[in-house]
């Protein structure tokens, strides 16, 4: 069954289950020193098992690159000693940057489901506005992108008082006066 809130897209309830698991996972980050909205989940796409899951390390690793979906595909890589994980789906709490969905489209991913969009997350750190459907069309290859799906309920991870607070020592936070 579709989810109302997702329209037209193609979203089952066990999307929506991991999508909650993903949630909680992430959300569980918001009670630590270092809270990140950004969580990702990469599943066999027939299955249904967990391969991995991550969060967004750009702070604690120091690297710019440690975002949540790329940190996964990473480590799901080097747990089954492939760079390919054609077979599989990844689920994002965001929609992935064009960083984040290149680096999936090059993984072979067979799926993208994510939650907020890039336009959500502007509203509170520094973002590049390719969206991940655009980033998939303009390749060669095959993965399906949908979302937004349960968009209110990720949102939630970015308001949430402790993540507003941890958003201000953010070194790519936003500031009102920039310009989009
Ligand atoms: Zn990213």
């Amino acid at each position: 069954m579709a989810s109302p809130a997702a329209g037209r897209i193609r979203v089952t309830r066990l999307d929506e289950e991991r999508l909650r698991d993903l949630y909680r996972f992430t959300a569980s980050t918001l009670e630590t020193l270092r809270p990140v909205p950004f969580g990702a989940l990469i599943v066999d796409s027939r299955g249904g098992e967990r391969l991995i899951r991550a969060t967004n390390a750009v702070m604690r690793e120091a690297d710019p690159s440690s975002h949540a979906e790329l940190r996964a595909v990473r480590l799901a890589c080097k747990k089954l000693k492939s760079p390919s994980l054609a077979g599989y789906t990844l689920y994002s709490t965001c929609e992935p940057c064009p960083m984040c969905m290149a680096n999936a489209l090059w993984a072979r991913l067979d799926r993208v489901v994510f939650g907020a969009t890039i336009a959500d997350a502007s509203r509170h750190c520094l973002q590049i506005y390719v969206s991940a459907k655009e980033i998939a069309k303009r390749s060669d290859m095959n993965c399906k992108v949908d979302g937004p799906v349960m968009r209110e309920l990720f949102n939630t991870l970015f308001t949430h008082p402790n993540m507003r607070k941890a958003f201000r020592s953010w070194s790519n936070r936003r500031v009102s006066t920039q310009r989009r």
